[in-house]
């Protein structure tokens, strides 16, 4: 039985009755059969369950496996005494701590110091008095039901009572572990409730909890005791499916979802209908770790977000490509035969991983960028850089002097040139990342954002909307004149901004190079719209 399996069997205890105490799993140790049998049977007549070991060996290998909430154990037995034992134990990290009552004939000075030394709670001494031993267990249980609500404050969430993100963190790393150890299946599922922020501005906040708290229930009911769940954010739960893999999960998540759509949610005296959208992904021998295990999952949740909600999406489709080449060509496809070049916008902005954050949002400020490639002192990126990272790093009125190397995202996505703006496209539109950069052999050259592939969109349907030959001329005419007018305007606000320089530099006293450089990146900027009259159908 392993850890979430005593989660699930101590949620039902909970709903069950609220007020009546759980009982306690307590192991009972001991090399006489006949003490041991005396000692269970007072132990479950305290209505506990019961488990028995013969000898300290014995029940060290189980503590391990799956630690009782207490141990009545013998202080002499041969090989592994009571109080080897609970020295053993205390030097393991259990999954949560156990209490040691000690059986034993002696009451020494010496020995109960030596006891409580090596980690015992409390002593029982023998002929045993069942009166006494039954009040040192209850006073156990007080120890073991308090550390309990306190582990559990802070392990779950308190709205639901399913795990909070931070214990499913620490679940997470052991059955990443145990499914790597043995090459077996694991998988996670991420699920997000569709437009639930409708539910409470229609309904209210309280409604909104409740509904919550529903599916909560719902997800719990429709899982194995193996499963780890946990409310992963707001409306977001996230469900670990051991020893299954990713189809095996995805047929589970289709069950739940029929369930949640098809069974409106008892909210007070409404019914809600509700739905929720899933990602499905499995740890393969390419999955870097249990992190990204997850973070496959969401991506294949966001998919599954796009697509129109209420559905599951498993990460291994995402592989595969979504549109077969030949249906690419017989539809007019704005993506046909383009290049990466050709869509990106050109990287104005390329900060050195040790400029500071100062100098990076004076950029950003300056040049009208929200977001930048950074490179290392070679000019190969190394990461991405955006207001919100500067903005995270700089809310506390510190940090303004930490070098952007420190606060930029690591897992910048490169493609080369002459990649196909399709194999941009595809990737833009299944993960959650916004933006890739373009490289000319590591090198930054430009960025594509979803708004980039828009604009994109939006002009080459511009040209394809062109009517007959007549209405086309009309058209073409048009748009050279607008062209032509862009072009005048811009090229006269860069003769300004040119001649504005010029005249500082010549008039005012101190480090013209700030100035400079803010400028230089203004006109460039300009002479990027100036280019970009020059191209048909690429409205700056
Ligand atoms: P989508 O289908 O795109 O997921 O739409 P959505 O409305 O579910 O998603 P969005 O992220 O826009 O809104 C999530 C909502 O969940 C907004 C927030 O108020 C609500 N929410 C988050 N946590 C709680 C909570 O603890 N209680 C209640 N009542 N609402 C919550
Ligand atoms: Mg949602
Ligand atoms: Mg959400």
């Amino acid at each position: 039985m392993n850890c979430s399996t005593i989660q699930r069997k101590r949620d039902c205890a909970r709903t069950m009755d609220r007020n009546k105490p759980s009982p306690l799993n307590v192991m009972v140790v001991d090399d006489d059969a006949a003490t041991l049998r005396l000692v269970a049977r007072i132990v479950s007549s305290a209505g506990h369950q019961v488990l028995q070991a013969n000898n300290g060996r014995e029940a060290l290998d189980t503590i391990l496996q799956t630690p009782p909430d207490l141990v009545v154990c013998d202080w002499d037995m041969p090989e592994l005494d009571g109080v080897q034992l609970c020295r053993e134990v205390r030097q393991q990290l259990l999954t949560h701590y156990v209490y040691f009552l000690l059986l034993t004939g002696r009451s020494s000075e010496g020995e109960t110091v030596e006891g409580l030394a090596a980690g015992a709670d409390d002593f029982v001494t023998k002929p045993i008095n069942r009166g006494i031993f039954l009040a040192r267990l209850e006073a156990g249980s007080r120890i073991v039901r308090m550390e309990r609500q306190l582990r559990s404050f802070s392990e779950r969430d308190s709205l639901t009572g399913i795990l909070n993100r931070r214990k499913f963190h620490e679940c997470l790393g052991r059955e990443w572990e145990r499914a790597t150890r043995h090459g077996r299946p694991l998988s996670c599922v991420m699920i997000d409730l569709d437009f639930f922020k409708r539910i409470n501005d229609e309904h209210g906040h309280a409604s909104g909890d409740l509904a919550l708290q529903a599916v909560a229930r719902l997800l719990c009911d429709q899982g194995r005791s193996s499963d780890i769940l946990c409310r992963y954010g707001g409306e977001e739960f996230c469900v670990l499916v051991p020893e299954t893999d990713e189809l095996g999960a995805v047929r589970w998540a289709e069950r739940v979802r029929d369930v949640i759509s098809e069974t409106p949610l008892a909210v007070g005296d409404l019914t809600l209908p509700i739905t929720a959208s899933f990602g499905v992904a499995e740890r393969l021998a390419d999955t870097a770790g249990p992190e990204q295990l997850v973070e496959l999952a969401d991506q294949a949740l966001a998919v599954a977000k796009y697509s129109g909600r209420n559905r599951v999406v498993r990460f291994g489709t995402l592989k595969e490509p979504m549109l077969n080449p030949s249906d690419r060509q017989a539809a007019a496809d704005p993506l046909g035969g383009v290049l990466a070049r050709d869509v990106m916008a050109v990287a104005l902005v390329c900060p050195n991983q040790n400029d500071t954050v100062r100098y990076v949002a004076d950029l950003f400020l300056q040049s009208r960028v929200d977001s930048a490639p950074v490179v290392d002192d070679t000019g190969v990126v190394t990461g991405i850089v955006s207001e919100a990272d500067l903005l995270a790093r700089t809310s506390l009125g510190q940090g303004w002097d930490d070098q952007v190397g420190e606060v930029m995202r690591t897992n910048a996505v490169c493609y080369e040139e002459d990649t196909p703006i399709e194999q941009v496209y595809e990737f833009l539109s299944r993960v959650s990342i916004p933006r890739i950069v373009v490289v000319d052999q590591g090198r930054p050259s430009g960025v594509i954002s979803r708004a980039t592939l828009l604009c994109w969109f939006r002009n080459w349907v511009a040209t394809q909307e062109r009517g007959g030959s007549d209405a086309r001329q009309a058209h073409e005419a048009d748009e050279r004149d607008r062209r032509k007018a862009g072009v005048i305007r811009t090229s006269a606000a860069t003769a300004q901004r040119a001649n504005d320089l010029c005249r500082r530099i010549m008039e005012e006293d101190g480090d013209f190079v700030p100035r400079v450089v803010g400028e230089a990146t203004r006109l460039q900027s300009l002479a990027g719209d100036l280019l970009g009259y020059c191209r048909s159908g690429n409205v700056p």
